[in-house]
């Protein structure tokens, strides 16, 4: 078996955990002071897989990460995750002990679900969400005398209020008017808070936010995106105050190779027609694994060329356009995603490509696809 490894066959994702580190130095740079970084590695850590991003970064010395549910909370705990972990979204109140018992943090969503999570003897810890504007989860930042009611309940133990950003990815006057009237309702509530006499953590700002509005930090700032070296578009990237370097790439092989004249057909739908002689290869990953099917057009490096992929994606298997490369062959290696001497296709790119976002490409990178660590 020797020189071949089933791992690295057809397709797979290689992580690169110097750029984390990276990362998290320069994000940190940004932060004002008596403000930290927040982790959040839901949705398998933007597709990079949880506990190894976890892990290093607990080692880096972060000591709060976000998740989406109570599962993601539970596999970082049991992949022995020490430091405090925020369920982001919704959980049921009856799996309160299951929270308690695993000393997590949970977000309360309404004042209804404060209610109900506000039973038993052990304190639940709890962020409240608070509403500034995205009405997506929380409390409205105005209803103080609700805001209040949750901290006095004896079953929780507020430990930090948020709020969510919804426009803070845009320089548009009307998105900076809108982020700004957040921010400002969100201080708004810290200052009744603190008059109250309530010591909590607060925190509003995720990646787009730290770039624009990195004094508004509280005492912590949710980084999800940015850690991993990406931002969700292509012009917020290039933009960003500070340099990223993505933690991901992307790879497949080439399968085989052959030859298709003039009016052959490719794939499903007959929809890609050879005109003239081509040279084509059919790559190891397919919609199965997460390349999405509308990434039809978009590039591969192949070697030190950049080719296009043609056809209709599959679930197992793509279409690149090898012709007037003469030297490529079977079991050549082919970036989606990653750089190679002077090429590099970014995730934001092959994003764009498909007509996405980079967050919804990357956490879609299918159980498939192993993670392997440089
Ligand atoms: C996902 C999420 C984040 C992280 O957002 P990024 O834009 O990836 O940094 C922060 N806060 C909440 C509430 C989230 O759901």
């Amino acid at each position: 078996m020797k020189g071949f490894n089933s791992d690295k066959s057809r397709a797979w994702i290689e992580l690169d955990m110097v750029a984390l580190e990276h990362n998290v130095r320069v994000l940190c740079s940004m932060l004002p002071q008596n403000s930290g970084l927040m982790a959040v590695v839901k949705a398998n850590a933007y597709g990079h897989g949880a506990l190894t991003v976890a892990k290093k970064l607990e080692c880096l010395g972060i000591n709060s990460f976000g998740v989406a549910c109570l599962d993601e909370a539970l596999e970082l705990r049991r992949g022995g995750i020490k430091g405090e972990v925020l369920i982001l979204g919704y959980t049921n109140p009856s799996f309160k002990d299951t929270l308690t018992a695993n000393r997590l943090s949970q977000t309360v969503v309404d004042y209804d679900h404060a209610a109900a999570l506000n039973f038993g003897v052990t304190p639940l810890k709890v962020h409240l969400a608070i509403d500034t504007g995205m009405h997506r989860l929380g409390i409205a930042w105005n209803e103080r005398e609700s805001i209040s009611r949750v901290f006095g309940m004896k079953g929780l133990n507020v430990e930090g209020v948020f709020s969510h950003l919804c426009t803070a990815d845009s320089d548009k006057t009307k998105c900076v008017e809108f982020s700004l009237k957040q921010l400002t309702a969100f201080n708004e509530l810290k200052r009744y808070l603190e008059e109250q006499g309530y010591g909590v953590k607060s925190h509003i700002l995720a990646s787009s936010g730290l770039m624009r509005y990195s004094p508004f930090a509280g005492e912590l700032v949710r980084t999800g995106i940015a850690l991993y070296g990406v931002m969700s578009r292509e012009d917020e990237l290039r933009d960003c105050p500070v340099e990223l370097r993505p933690v991901l790439s992307l790879h497949s092989r080439i399968m085989l190779v052959r030859e298709l004249d003039e009016g052959e057909s490719l794939g499903y739908g007959l929809e890609y027609v050879s005109r003239g002689k081509h040279k084509i290869g059919v790559l190891g990953i397919g919609y199965g694994d997460g390349l999405p099917r509308s990434a039809t057009g978009a590039s591969v490096i192949i070697g030190d060329c950049v080719r296009p992929i043609i056809g209709r994606i599959c679930m197992d298997q793509c279409f690149v356009d090898l012709t007037g490369l003469p030297d490529v062959k079977t079991g050549d290696e082919a970036l989606l995603i990653g750089s190679s001497g002077q090429n590099s296709i970014s995730a934001c790119e092959l994003a764009e490509a498909s007509g996405t976002i980079t967050n919804e490409l990357l956490c879609r990178l299918g159980t498939r696809l192993k993670r392997m660590v440089k």
